[in-house]
């Protein structure tokens, strides 16, 4: 069938919406018809150096238009979310943490399925598809029927997107991972739409203390909205200093969205002994170092995938807290039309939207 995606034709270039042929599912795969994207950090740090012609996108949630044989989980019609794939029958998988599937970046990275083909094809020759289980800046994906979640047909699909991987990735990784008890305090480094969505995740934990730290004044203002009890900008003076202030024998949780060396060390550092540091952004560093005496006290620092998610049963949950109020995510949404999607991306490069998410 025919469809419209937003092809990336060469490493940093802008998107181009081009007709592309989508092949019909195969047997354990479903066809949604995209309603809306979210644009995440890591569709655009890919964007710099995936090998193209590439459709990406990874926050989609839409309708199921058409299922394969072997697909019993959804059905034509049903609402759903996209989130990422996994191989289902490795020991991570088979214990319930598919964020960590052996099989994790050959199936949601290469841009092709395991037998190397490619669901998406440009004036007859393969385009590099099947990104975190989908490539959903397009009007329709064939995705993996284990990377979708049924949701209810009350819930506005034009929010549900950044579900699959922005907001579980930082809700998770509070109510997953570091699992805070009422009354302690975290701080979060990097306000951006992950951050947001680990500061409400805390407020609903009963954090006390909820410090947000980033340079851009905005977000740092929406934090506060989100329930940050204390804000740390690039003027409040030297970051270490502030957050000591705020906390004077140190955090006893912490979270980087920000992927940077700095801040991780940073973020580390402002922890008291025994405190836990959540790495969950992609960001622009690769090597992260800091002095072994600051983790000698019982600190401890762990990566965490996609909030440590099992999105089936995860991504429900956070939409019934949203249902209640406690996850007002949609304040941080800006929504563009998808024929727009390189405005969208201008403005979450320049810090000036929370969460932008295109809408087919
Ligand atoms: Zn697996
Ligand atoms: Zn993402």
């Amino acid at each position: 069938m025919r469809a419209t995606a937003a092809v990336l034709e060469s490493a940093g270039a802008q998107f181009a919406l081009r007709d592309v042929e989508l092949e019909e599912p195969r047997p354990d795969e479903v066809l949604v018809r995209v309603s809306s994207v979210g644009i995440c950090g890591t569709d655009l740090e890919f964007a710099t150096f995936f090998p193209t012609p590439a459709v990406l996108g990874h926050e989609g949630a839409g309708v199921v238009e058409r299922v394969g044989a072997r697909v019993t989980s959804v059905a034509p019609g049903d609402h759903v979310a996209m989130s990422f794939t996994s191989c289902g029958d490795c020991p991570l998988c088979l214990t319930g943490a598919p964020a960590y599937c052996h099989g994790f970046d050959a199936l949601n990275f290469t841009g092709r399925r395991p037998d190397g083909s490619s669901a998406l094809s440009l004036d007859g020759d393969p385009v590099n598809a099947h990104f975190l289980g989908q490539s959903s800046f397009a009007t329709h994906a064939v995705a993996p029927a284990r990377a979708v979640v049924p949701i209810g047909k009350d819930i506005d699909l034009d929010l549900v997107g950044p579900f699959g991987c922005g907001f579980q990735t930082g809700a998770g990784a509070v109510f997953n991972v570091l699992r805070p008890q009422p009354g302690t305090s975290l701080a979060v480094f990097g306000a951006g739409a992950v951050g947001a969505a680990a500061i409400l995740a805390a407020q609903v934990a009963g954090c006390a203390v909820i410090a947000a730290v980033d340079v851009n004044a905005g977000k740092l203002d929406a934090a506060r909205s989100f329930g940050a009890t204390h804000t740390v900008g690039p003027d409040g003076g030297g970051t270490a200093e502030a957050l000591r202030d705020i906390a004077p024998h140190g955090f006893d949780f912490a979270i980087d969205t920000t992927g940077r060396a700095d801040v991780l060390r940073t973020a580390v550092e402002a922890l008291g002994p025994l405190g836990r540091c959540g790495v969950i952004g992609v960001g622009p560093s690769t090597d992260m170092s800091f002095d072994w005496r600051s983790i000698l006290n019982g600190r401890t620092v762990t990566g965490i995938i996609a909030g440590s998610s099992l999105p089936r049963l995860f991504l429900p949950k956070l939409l019934e807290l949203h249902a209640a109020g406690r996850f007002p995510v949609e304040r941080m949404m800006t929504r563009f039309p998808f024929d727009r999607i390189n405005e969208a991306v201008a403005a979450v490069r320049a810090g000036t939207v929370g969460k932008a998410v295109l809408t087919m």
